[in-house]
C-alpha cells in the first residue's frame, strides 16, 4: 500500500485569535502532530467568528486539501457557528448524537447543574460524523466527510481552549488520521556545533537536494545546526533501513561536527554524558550572568550532575568569593586567558567537580578595560586538562548582548560535553 500522503490544512476559528488577544497554540500542536502522522500540511489559516467569511475560509481550505482541522466556536453561545457553518457548506444536516446527549447529562449531572438547551446544541452533530468525546469539557468534536462537491473530503472539528482540543487531537484525531493514511513519518535530529548551516549544506548538497525518502531538512539557532532526517513508511514497517544508511551518510561528510542524536539540545547532551559517565560539572560564570548553570538545571535529572555554579560578576566577588587572585585580575584584567583558566580552577577546587566551565567575556554595548564587545574566554578544568578558548563574537545591531552570551554560553556547554566525552568511568 503506497498511497500519495494526504494534505491537511488548519483552519483555527476565533475573533481572539485575529485580534492577537490569544496565541494560536492549537495550530502548533496539530501542526506538530499531523507531520508525526504522515500527513502533508501547507496551509494555516485563522478566521474571526463570522459565517461568511468563515465558509469562504473553509472553502478555499477544502479545495486545496484532504482533511481540513478547525479548532474553535464548537461552544454554546451564539459565536460558535463552526459546526453550523461546515455542516451546511458539506451538505450535512445536523442530528442529536445520541451517546452526546447522554455524555452532556452526565457532565452536568456531575456538576450538580442542569443542562440548559445552548448545551443541547452542543449535542448536535452532522449526520454520519465520527464523534470524538470530549474529556475535559463539554463540547465534543467530530470527523466528517463532505457530499458533492466536497465528497472526498473530510473536515474535522476540534474545540478552541486548548486544554480540551489537545488531548483530543492526540488521544482521537491522530489514530483517526493513522488509520486513514497508512503511513506515518519517522525522523532523526542530527545537531551539530561549530559548522554553520551554509558550509553543512554545502557539504551535503547533493543528499539535501536528492534525497526523497528520507528527506533531510536544516534549522538552524545561534551558533548550532540541527539537521531532520525523515523518513515515510508503512504502518509497521521498520524505518531503520531507510534511515540508517543516510544518517550514516551524514556522519561521513560531517561526523567531526555532530554531538548528537535525538538529544534535544547541548545542555540535555550534555547532563545525559555526564550521568551515564557518573561526572559531576560545576560553572564559574561572570558575563553570562547564571546562563550555563541554568541550562544545564533545566534538564530533568540534572542533580545529580550539577555541582556547583557561582555567578561572580565583578573582580571584588572573582577575587573574594571565588578566589582567583588579585594578582591575575590586576594584571590581566577580568577578560583575558589567565582569568578564565583561574575561575575554572578556582571552580573546580571549591566544588570538588569533575568538570568546571568559566565564562568571563564582553557581551556589551561598550568596550571595557580596553577589550573590545563580543570577545569572550571559556576556561575549561578538569583532572586531565586545562583548556582556555578565546572567542570573538560579531553581535549584530539588535540583541547583541544577549546574542554574545548565548553564543558564549552555547561554547562552554559544548566543551564540558567533548570533555565529559572524553572519560571513561
Ligand atoms: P471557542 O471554543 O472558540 O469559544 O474558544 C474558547 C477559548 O479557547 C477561547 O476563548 C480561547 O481562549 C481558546 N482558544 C480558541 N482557539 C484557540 C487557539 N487556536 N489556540 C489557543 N487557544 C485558543
Ligand atoms: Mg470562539
Amino acid at each position: 500500500m503506497n498511497r500519495e500522503p494526504k494534505t491537511a490544512e488548519i483552519l483555527c476559528v476565533g475573533t481572539e485569535l485575529l485580534m492577537g488577544n490569544t496565541v494560536n497554540t492549537n495550530a502548533t500542536a496539530i501542526a506538530q502532530g499531523l507531520a508525526e502522522a504522515g500527513l502533508n500540511l501547507y496551509h494555516q489559516g485563522v478566521v474571526g467568528d463570522n459565517p461568511q467569511r468563515l465558509r469562504e475560509a473553509l472553502e478555499l481550505a477544502l479545495s486545496r486539501a484532504d482533511v481540513v482541522i478547525t479548532t474553535g466556536g464548537l461552544g454554546p453561545t451564539y459565536d460558535d457557528l463552526t459546526k453550523e457553518t461546515v455542516a451546511e457548506t458539506l451538505g450535512r444536516k445536523l442530528v442529536p448524537h445520541e451517546e452526546s446527549v447522554r455524555w452532556v447529562e452526565e457532565y452536568f449531572r456531575r456538576l450538580g447543574r442542569t443542562p440548559c438547551p445552548n448545551n443541547q446544541k452542543q449535542a448536535m452533530m452532522p449526520e454520519g460524523a465520527t464523534v470524538f468525546q470530549n474529556h475535559n469539557g463539554t463540547a465534543p468534536g467530530c470527523a466528517v466527510t463532505g457530499t458533492g462537491r466536497w465528497e472526498r473530503k473530510t473536515a474535522i472539528l476540534l474545540p478552541g481552549p486548548p486544554r480540551e482540543c489537545e488531548p483530543m487531537f492526540r488521544e482521537q484525531v491522530l489514530p483517526y488520521l493513522r488509520g486513514e493514511s497508512g503511513s506515518r513519518l519517522v525522523s532523526r535530529s542530527l545537531y551539530f556545533y561549530g559548522i554553520g548551516e551554509s558550509d553543512l549544506a554545502q557539504k551535503l548538497d547533493r543528499l539535501m537536494r536528492e534525497s526523497k525518502n528520507p528527506t533531510v531538512a536544516p534549522y538552524c539557532k545561534p551558533g548550532e545546526v540541527m539537521l531532520r532526517v525523515t523518513a515515510r513508511v508503512e504502518e509497521g514497517e521498520d524505518p531503520a533501513p531507510i534511515l540508517d544508511p543516510v544518517v550514516e551518510e551524514i556522519r561521513r561528510e560531517a561526523g567531526e561536527w555532530l554531538y548528537g542524536v535525538n538529544v534535544g539540545n547541548l545542555q540535555t547532551a550534555l547532563v545525559h554524558t555526564l550521568l551515564a559517565k557518573g561526572l559531576t560539572v560545576a560553572t564559574a560564570e561572570s558575563c553570562t550572568g547564571g546562563l550555563v548553570a541554568q541550562r544545564i538545571t533545566s534538564v530533568p535529572g540534572a542533580s545529580s550532575a550539577f555541582e556547583w555554579g557561582a555567578v561572580t560578576y565583578s573582580c571584588r566577588t572573582k577575587h573574594g568569593m571565588l578566589g582567583v587572585s588579585q594578582k591575575t585580575l590586576d594584571k590581566y584584567g577580568a577578560v583575558s586567558v589567565q582569568t578564565a583558566m583561574a575561575m575554572a580552577h578556582r571552580a573546580r577546587v571549591k566544588s570538588g567537580a569533575d568538570i568546571a566551565v568559566s565564562v568571563t567575556g564582553n557581551a556589551g554595548p561598550e568596550p571595557s578595560e580596553g577589550k573590545p564587545v563580543g570577545l569572550v574566554y571559556i576556561g575549561l578544568e578538569s583532572e586531565k586538562r586545562t583548556s582556555v578558548q578565546e572567542m570573538h563574537i560579531r553581535a549584530t545591531e539588535s540583541g547583541g548582548r544577549e546574542y554574545i552570551r548565548e553564543l558564549a554560553a552555547s561554547r562552554a556547554l559544548y566543551l564540558a560535553l567533548q570533555e565529559a566525552k572524553l572519560w571513561v568511568k
